[in-house]
């Protein structure tokens, strides 16, 4: 089912009416920007068109025009995929084959987790708190950061502390944290290089900052510019190459250890949806099919691990997985 029809008339309202700005690099180069790509919204088609553009300084992509803090709530309606209902919401299983892949670390923690003692935990962007769950069972001791109301009441429904709010607005935590993890959710921050600096407050000393971000280097990126389905406008307002991201991580005081390609073929599929759309004005049944392989099941995608392991292995899926760490003075 395409979103569209699930959005309300009062977001619809809402998205007409929300007020953008511009903004300048938040590195402070004051140079010439480079304008890169125009779009739209096109996962929940909701009204306007957003640019963006290249710092021509540091290089740092970012979306300006872009909605404000206070509006950008208008294109998160509740369709948005992170906070859907999912069947299995909540449910733990705690049989021997569930224990094995905690064991043998098969159980989706690998990517964002270094191997460590488990101690005190952050998520930025927790939603309704899936990957919380699987690091409690993991033994650490996790709490949220959540802008969603309605996703951070679920999360806390299952016994997580969570504040409700964007980051640039969270108190400070009661202690500090061994590991800070967020999974696609600095590209969708108004500031992320304060956020960064507060995150790195909020570090204990030799901490972890671990996280996953679309990858604006990647081939995918300039070769679907608008359709690129990692660009996702105007909820990313930042797009990142591991140059710029680790440029912001160092200015904020976090040493960035490691880049690593993240495994997936939702962004080649998706972008190769969005131009077959184009190109068939909307009306294309394979189109649509490519469209809903992100959230296919995982048999189909099975299919596809030919193709999987060859964009792996040229780094070009078009997301990154970043580990930094906070070992040096600030
Ligand atoms: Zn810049």
């Amino acid at each position: 089912m395409r979103v569209e029809a699930l959005v309300s008339r009062t977001t619809t309202e809402e998205v007409a009416a929300a007020v953008l700005e511009s903004v300048g690099c938040p590195m402070g180069c004051n140079a010439a920007d480079e304008a890169v790509a125009t779009g739209r919204d096109r996962l929940h088609g909701l009204p306007g068109t957003f640019r963006v553009v290249r710092c021509g300084r540091c290089g740092l992509i970012r979306t300006s025009p872009r909605p404000t803090i206070q509006t950008i709530g208008a294109y998160y309606p509740e369709a948005y995929g992170p906070y859907a209902a999912r069947a299995n919401e909540g449910k733990e299983t705690h049989g021997f084959f569930a224990r094995l892949a905690v064991a043998l670390r098969l159980d989706g923690t690998r990517q964002l987790v270094p191997r460590m003692r488990p101690g005190a935990a952050l998520e930025i962007g927790c939603s309704t708190g899936d990957f919380m769950r699987k690091l409690r069972r993991r033994g650490w001791h996790v709490e949220g950061i959540e802008p969603s109301a309605q996703a951070a009441g679920r999360a806390r429904a299952a016994g997580f502390n969570v504040h409700t709010g964007p980051l640039e607005t969270a108190p400070e935590p009661d202690r500090p944290f061994d590991l800070i993890t967020a999974s696609h959710a600095l590209e969708h921050l108004h500031d992320p290089l304060e956020a960064m600096r507060r995150l790195r407050a909020w570090a204990k000393p030799g901490a972890w900052l671990t996280c996953a971000v679309p990858n604006a280097g990647s081939w995918l990126f300039s070769q679907f510019r608008d359709a690129w389905y990692d660009i996702d406008l105007p909820r990313h307002l930042f797009h990142f190459t591991p140059e710029t991201l680790s440029a912001m991580l160092g200015r904020a005081g976090w040493r960035v250890v490691r880049v690593r390609t993240q495994p997936t073929l939702n962004g080649l599929m998706g972008s190769l949806g969005y131009r077959l759309e184009d190109r068939s004005a909307g009306r294309s049944g394979i189109a649509e099919a490519l469209l809903r392989f992100p959230e296919s099941p995982s048999v189909l995608k099975k299919f596809t691990l030919p193709l999987w392991f060859f964009l792996l292995a040229s780094g070009q899926t078009g997301r990154m997985v970043v580990w930094a760490r906070a070992d040096q003075p600030m």
